[in-house]
């Protein structure tokens, strides 16, 4: 058990007024995420839709579950009765099918959209003109709320390219006023994500230490 109580209370006056922190448990036991909640945290991030399931049934009511993996649309069905927030929502069928769970059990889900940001061509999202489309798109659909964008930069220490990644995303977000959410930076990039705009952070392994396994 690594957490790191210190680290997370500087961190939360750092981003005081600032951002939000998703803190991202992927992969960590019921035990480290305790320690966060016991702490004052309510928000937590998971990847794997059977791990977020199972920690969702033994964990405390009030955590608020943030789907930030790559879902696919036969696994929504598992999280719609109580996610809070779906980050990674990087097509239309996708979000027509949260809206079809979500309107089986009267509820309305809040959706971000993936933008894809980074140069690898690993990563998940849509890009500029597909976003526009989605955007319209959407309007026809009554139980998802699509309330702003995330993005994952690239994996690199040139500072540059990661701020001007996160200059990008900050640029589409703000061609929509209704947008009220931008999900961007992690434990490596925060920073900077901040400071282009970023008001919701996604950190993992620096509350939590280094996850075993690698990030998907
Ligand atoms: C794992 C993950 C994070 C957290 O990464 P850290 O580098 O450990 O802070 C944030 N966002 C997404 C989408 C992730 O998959």
């Amino acid at each position: 058990m690594a957490i790191n109580i210190e680290k997370y209370t500087s961190l939360l006056t750092e981003l005081k007024n600032k951002a939000t922190l998703i803190a991202v448990s992927k992969t960590k036991p019921n035990e480290d995420i305790l320690a966060l909640y016991h702490a004052g945290q309510r928000d937590f991030g998971e990847n794997y839709v059977q791990e977020l399931v199972d920690k969702e049934a033994a964990l405390p009511k009030d955590i608020r579950w943030h789907f930030i993996g790559h879902l696919q649309s036969n696994k929504v069905k598992a999280i719609a009765p109580f996610v809070h927030l779906i980050h990674g929502v990087d097509s239309f069928n996708l979000l027509k099918e949260i809206d079809k769970q979500a309107a089986k059990i009267n509820r309305v889900i809040d959706c971000l959209l993936q933008i894809h940001i980074a140069k690898e061509e690993t990563k998940f999202g849509l890009d500029a003109d597909e976003l526009v489309h989605v955007m319209n798109d959407s309007l026809a659909l009554k139980n998802v709320h699509v309330v702003g964008l995330m993005g994952m930069a690239s994996f690199s220490d040139d500072k540059n390219l990661v701020r001007k990644e996160f200059t990008m995303l900050q640029a589409l977000y703000k061609q929509y006023p209704q947008f009220k959410t931008l999900s961007m930076g992690m434990s490596g990039d925060y920073v900077i994500a901040i400071d282009e705009g970023s008001n919701m952070v996604r950190i993992g392994s620096l509350l939590f230490g280094e996850r075993n396994y690698p990030k998907p």
